[in-house]
């Protein structure tokens, strides 16, 4: 296998998917799965839905029919607010969308129509995290002009925090998301099937609730994927942590002076490096560089120390591992790493634990 390389384990996104899938339904939440952090890979996508997971989301329509290009068989949720340049893709490509502009609404019904289609909406609320989403004071006014619109049904409504303001869906939050779900339906006679809590950020309010009110479905990426919840990024109890293993090669050992010598101006980052000592250490070049990956989001398996990165090298401090050229030095990624190397075409993906995922099936 070519390297760089990504090994991704697909027995243990099964096995996360399972435990996640029987924790969240314990108290009535279903799960979509988000695949956006894996670029929508189609033999991925696969193993969630035979695991029982029936709507699979992703920002990128791109993703979505990838995935059902590839036969992957499941209801799609585009999880961006459709631009309006591409609403007839999303009417046709995307059982269901995530919505907060009437102006799109307005176009993805009449695409609808024209293709004679029902296309789904989830309309989002904005809850203080300040990015996608209708103030709760304009939702009444919203959802009369959905229920207006052919070729539109409102299946419910969602809320995304703790991704631009870092804001905890806590119980008030999601207390005031439940309440909403209540009004609107009673107010409009109504029923929404869909009350979407959040993403991996969920965790804790979740094991820390008896009572979930009307929330019954939250959109997951990270945690099917790293195994973490997503406010304080705290492994999730019986998940797997490495699923994903990034795997370089050493392409020059060497040693040199630790400070680099001559007149310092920026280096390739615009940064204007400053070094402690000057000994002489071992240093190593791997074959990765920023092109592929979020360097600051990988994190060496062994004691390695990574000194910085260009566009296609790595350096690390090899005092302590003795690498030698044609070696491999492996790395966890965190989920902006992992979307980075999903998004590139330079690291070869390497399915591994097949056969254990098959037999699970
Ligand atoms: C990315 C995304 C998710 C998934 O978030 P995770 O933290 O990976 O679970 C959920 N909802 C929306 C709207 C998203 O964009």
């Amino acid at each position: 296998m070519n390297l760089p390389r990504i090994d991704i384990d697909l027995g243990k996104i099964a096995h996360n998917v399972q435990q996640l899938k029987t924790l969240y339904g314990s108290n009535g939440i279903n799960i979509i799965g988000v695949t956006k952090v894996i670029g929508g890979d189609p033999i991925i996508a696969n193993v969630l839905v035979k695991n029982g997971i029936e709507i699979l989301a992703d920002s990128r329509i791109s993703n979505i029919v990838k995935m059902r290009k590839a036969g992957i068989r499941a209801q799609y949720l585009l999880l961006r607010t459709p631009a309006l340049s591409q609403v007839e893709e999303v009417v046709i490509h995307s059982h269901m969308s995530l919505n907060s502009e009437l102006a799109v609404l307005k176009k993805l019904s009449e695409y609808a129509i024209r293709n004679h289609m029902i296309h789904k909406v989830i309309l989002m609320v904005e809850l203080g995290d300040l990015r996608e989403g209708i103030m709760p004071s304009e939702m009444n006014a919203y959802v009369e002009e959905v229920l207006d619109l052919d070729g539109l049904a409102l299946i419910g409504i969602g809320t995304n925090l703790a991704c631009f303001g870092g804001i905890s869906p806590d119980v008030d939050k999601m207390n005031e998301l439940s309440s909403i779900a209540i009004r609107l339906e009673e107010k409009f006679k109504i029923s929404l099937t869909i009350v979407s809590g959040g993403n991996s950020a969920n965790y804790n309010w979740f094991t820390s609730s008896k009572n979930v009110g009307r929330i019954n479905s939250l959109r997951l990426g990270e945690s099917i994927f790293l195994g973490r919840e997503a406010l304080c990024r705290k492994p999730i109890q019986g998940l797997f942590i490495d699923i994903f293993t990034l795997v370089t090669e050493v392409i020059e050992a060497k040693r040199k002076p630790s400070q680099p010598y001559g007149e310092v101006y920026q280096n390739a980052n615009g940064d204007i490096p400053r070094f402690k000592s000057n000994d002489l250490m071992d240093r190593a070049v791997l074959a990765i560089g920023m092109q592929d990956v979020m360097v600051s989001g990988m994190t060496p398996k062994q004691k390695i120390t990574v000194l910085g990165a260009s566009s296609d090298h790595m350096l690390i401090d090899n005092t302590k591992t003795n690498l030698r050229v044609g070696d491999t030095v492996a790395f966890d990624l965190n989920y902006s790493a992992l979307l980075r190397v999903f998004n590139t075409l330079y690291i070869a993906k390497n399915t591994i634990n097949q056969y254990e995922c098959e037999s699970i099936l």
